[in-house]
């Protein structure tokens, strides 16, 4: 784990454990959001002893702290989780048959923004844009 995250740990005022130090390590690595159940059978590989609710817990924890962003996907009915550190705001694609996801990296929604703070007097906050289809294996 890179120092920036220890320092925004220990800022925080939280015990920097062993678990949630684990579940930080797998989702700084990992390519696209993870489930709890996804997560939890990486610690069990891994050899972290622990168990589904606390997986659930620490990861409450670190999204409270700030730490990782909580997404939920169209037609999925759970939350998937992936590190906020490093990766701008950005958005997903999932496939249709075996559920892959990849990390767009990118938003192509600046201009429409604009024009939709122009046009309607808003203040845009934040918006959500996610695609779905068929991935190269399932073509
Ligand atoms: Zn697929
Ligand atoms: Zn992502
Ligand atoms: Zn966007």
């Amino acid at each position: 784990m890179n120092s920036n995250l220890k320092d925004e740990l220990k800022a925080a005022g939280k015990r920097m454990t062993r678990t949630r130090r684990a579940v930080l390590n797998i989702l700084e690595t990992s390519k696209y959001p993870l489930s709890p159940t996804e997560l939890y059978a990486m610690l069990q590989k891994d050899n972290v002893a622990i168990d589904l609710v606390t997986v659930y817990r620490n990861l409450t924890a670190l999204k409270e702290l700030g730490l990782v962003t909580q997404l939920e996907l169209h037609q999925e009915g759970q939350f998937r989780y992936e590190i906020k550190e490093g990766r701008e705001h950005h958005h997903h694609i999932r496939c249709k048959n075996c559920g892959r996801i990849v990390d767009l990296l990118l938003c192509p929604l600046k201009k429409l923004t604009a024009l939709i703070e122009q046009e309607t007097r808003f203040i845009v906050g934040d918006h959500s844009l996610e695609f779905s289809g068929w991935c190269p294996k399932c073509q």
